[in-house]
C-alpha cells in the first residue's frame, strides 16, 4: 500500500514512524497509509523553515508574488486531478471538490497582491526634519493545522498569504484526507518556491503538540473542532504565540413569513445537504417564524430530500457523497437516534441508507427533523452531517434571541423581502458571518473569514486583510536627518511639537 509522505526542505520523505490508514469513504476500503510525524520529524521541518526564512524575508514582495501567479496557473491546470484526489479521500462530489479548489485559488490571487497589501504607511515631517513610517514585517516560522472537510481550501486560506508576506510555513494537514493537500503543496514548489519555505508534516496530536511547544514557531493558525481550537489557543498563547483558532458551528437560517419560499428551499437544500453537511458554514437549523412558514417549508423540503442523488463522490452528477469515516457516520446516526428519543418529529430518516455497488461506504441519507426545541442535543451540538432541524418561533425577535443564545456564532442567514427586518438582523445578530438571502455567506478572499463566540478563539479572522495583519507585525520607524551645521540642545521634557 502506498504511503503519503512528508514534504521537508523541498523533498518528499518517509520516516518509517507510526502510520494511519486513509480510507475511501465511498467504498469503506483503506486506500493508502499516511505517516504520522514524531517530534523529531516536526523539528526537522522547523529547522528547515528557520534556515530558509532569512533569504525569503529579503526577497522583494513582487518576486514572492510572481511565485504565487505561477502557483495559481498550476492549480487551475490541475483542477480535475485535485478534485479527484479530494473526492476519493473525503467523499464529497467532484463538482463540490472543484468548487472548494476555486475558492482556495481566490486566496492565492489575493496573495498575488503582496506588494500592494504590504505597503507601509508614511508621513513626512512628523517633526522638524523627522519622517515616520510603519512597516509590515514577517513573523518568521509560522504553522497551520487544518481539518478534513476542506483539504484544499482551508490550507490555501493560510500558507499562500503567510508566505507572500515573507514567512516560512509548516502545514499539518488532516490525517484523514492528506493526499490533495500534499499534492497542492508540491505545486507551489514547482512554481518556484525555495525549499524549506513550505513544509508539510502529517500527523496527529504528537505533531501538533510539537508545533505548539516549539519556540521557533511564532504563530499558529488552526481550523477544526471547538475543543481542539480552544486547546490550541490556550496552549499557544500561554507560550506567547499569536494564535487564530477557528472552531465548530451551528448555523441557523431564519425564514420570515414574506420570504420567497421556493428560492429559500433551493438554497437550504444545498446549504444543509451539500458536502453531506460536513461544512462549518452548513445550515443545520431552519428557524421558521410562524407555523404556516414551517408547514409550507417542510412540505416543500420533504420530497426534495427524499430525491437527493447520493452515491460515491467520484461518480458524476450527484448531490451528496458519504460521510468521511465510519466513526463520523456512527456519530451522525447516534444524533438521529437521540433526536427521536428526545421527542423531535423525524420527517425524513437517512439512517440505514445502502448505495448499490457501494454497500460498505459511510452513507447517511438526508434527514429532516421538525419540532426541535432548544434543550435537545440535536439542537445544541454540532452534528456535522446531513441533518436539518426545524425550530418553530413566533417572531423575528424570538428567532434572534435563539441564535444569540447559542454557544456558536459562525454563520447565519435570513430569508426575507423586508429590508427593515434584514437590517435589524445584520445589526443585532451575534454571529461573525451573516447572509441576507445568501445561505452560505463565506466571505470572498479580500474580506476575512471568522465566527464569533465559541466558533473562533483569537482576535483576527482568517485570510484577507486580517490575514495580512496576522502574518505580519508592525514596526514604526521615526527617522531624523538634521540639517548640516545645526546643533540641537538636549531636551529633557518628553518630545513633542
Ligand atoms: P478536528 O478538530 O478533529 O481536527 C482538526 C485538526 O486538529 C486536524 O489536523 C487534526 O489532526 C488535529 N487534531 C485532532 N485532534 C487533536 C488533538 N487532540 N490535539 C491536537 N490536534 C488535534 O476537526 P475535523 O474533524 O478535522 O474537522 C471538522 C471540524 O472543523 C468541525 O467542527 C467544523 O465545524 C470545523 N471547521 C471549522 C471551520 C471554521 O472556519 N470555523 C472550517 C472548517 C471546519
Amino acid at each position: 500500500m502506498s504511503i503519503v509522505q512528508h514534504l521537508i526542505n523541498g523533498e518528499l520523505v518517509t520516516k518509517g514512524e507510526r502510520t494511519a490508514d486513509v480510507f475511501n469513504p465511498s467504498t469503506g476500503q483503506a486506500v493508502r497509509k499516511v505517516e504520522l510525524a514524531s517530534r523529531a520529524t516536526v523539528q526537522e521541518a522547523i529547522d528547515s523553515a528557520k534556515a530558509a526564512f532569512p533569504a525569503w524575508r529579503n526577497t522583494p514582495p513582487a518576486k514572492r508574488a510572481q511565485v504565487m501567479f505561477r502557483f495559481k496557473q498550476l492549480l487551475e491546470q490541475n483542477e480535475a486531478r485535485i478534485s479527484q484526489m479530494i473526492s476519493e479521500e473525503h467523499g464529497k462530489t467532484l463538482e463540490d471538490a472543484a468548487g472548494e479548489l476555486k475558492r482556495g485559488i481566490e486566496n492565492v490571487e489575493f496573495a498575488c497582491a503582496a506588494p500592494e497589501v504590504l505597503k507601509g504607511e508614511y508621513t513626512r515631517n512628523v517633526g522638524p526634519n523627522i519622517d515616520a513610517w510603519s512597516d509590515f514585517q514577517p513573523l518568521g516560522v509560522v504553522a497551520g493545522i487544518t481539518p478534513f472537510n476542506f483539504p484544499a481550501m482551508v490550507p490555501l486560506w493560510m500558507y499562500p498569504l503567510a508566505i507572500a508576506c515573507g514567512n516560512a510555513f509548516i502545514l499539518k494537514p488532516s490525517e484523514r484526507d492528506p493526499s490533495s493537500t500534499l499534492f497542492i503543496a508540491q505545486l507551489l514548489l514547482e512554481a518556484g518556491l525555495p525549499k524549506g519555505i513550505l513544509n508539510v508534516v502529517h500527523g496527529d496530536k504528537e505533531a501538533v503538540d510539537a508545533l505548539i511547544e516549539a519556540p521557533e514557531v511564532k504563530a499558529l493558525s488552526f481550523v477544526g473542532s471547538t475543543p481542539i481550537a480552544e486547546y490550541i489557543y490556550a496552549e499557544g498563547t500561554k507560550r506567547g504565540k499569536r494564535v487564530q483558532a477557528l472552531g465548530g458551528a451551528k448555523n441557523h437560517a431564519v425564514l420570515m413569513p414574506d420570504a420567497d419560499l421556493d428560492n429559500a428551499v433551493s438554497a437550504l437544500m444545498g446549504a444543509a445537504y451539500g458536502s453531506c453537511g460536513e461544512r462549518c458554514m452548513a445550515i443545520s437549523v431552519a428557524v421558521c417564524v410562524g407555523d404556516q412558514v414551517a408547514d409550507a417549508l417542510i412540505a416543500k423540503l420533504e420530497p426534495q430530500i427524499k430525491a437527493l442523488k447520493i452515491g460515491a463522490g467520484t461518480s458524476c452528477g450527484l448531490d451528496m457523497g458519504p460521510l468521511v469515516t465510519a466513526a463520523a457516520r456512527d456519530k451522525v446516526v447516534g444524533y438521529i437516534d437521540d433526536g427521536v428519543a428526545a421527542g423531535a418529529k423525524l420527517v425524513v430518516d437517512g439512517r440505514g441508507l445502502r448505495v448499490a455497488g457501494n454497500e460498505d461506504g459511510y452513507f447517511v441519507g438526508g434527514t429532516l427533523f421538525d419540532k426541535v426545541t432548544p434543550e435537545m442535543r440535536i439542537y445544541k451540538e454540532e452534528i456535522f452531517g446531513p441533518v436539518l432541524c426545524v425550530v418553530r418561533v413566533n417572531s423575528l425577535e424570538q428567532a434572534m434571541q435563539l441564535i444569540n443564545d447559542h454557544e456558536y456564532g459562525n454563520g447565519t442567514c435570513i430569508f426575507t423581502r423586508d429590508g427593515e427586518a434584514a437590517r435589524l438582523f445584520c445589526d443585532e445578530i451575534e454571529v461573525g458571518m451573516v447572509g441576507v438571502n445568501v445561505p452560505l455567506p463565506v466571505p470572498v478572499a479580500y474580506h476575512s473569514f471568522g465566527g464569533w463566540k465559541r466558533s473562533l478563539f483569537g482576535d483576527l479572522h482568517a485570510y484577507g486583510p486580517d490575514g495580512v495583519r496576522f502574518y505580519t507585525r508592525r514596526k514604526a520607524i521615526t527617522q531624523r536627518w538634521p540639517q548640516r551645521a545645526s546643533h540641537e540642545a538636549s531636551q529633557f521634557a518628553f518630545p513633542s511639537l
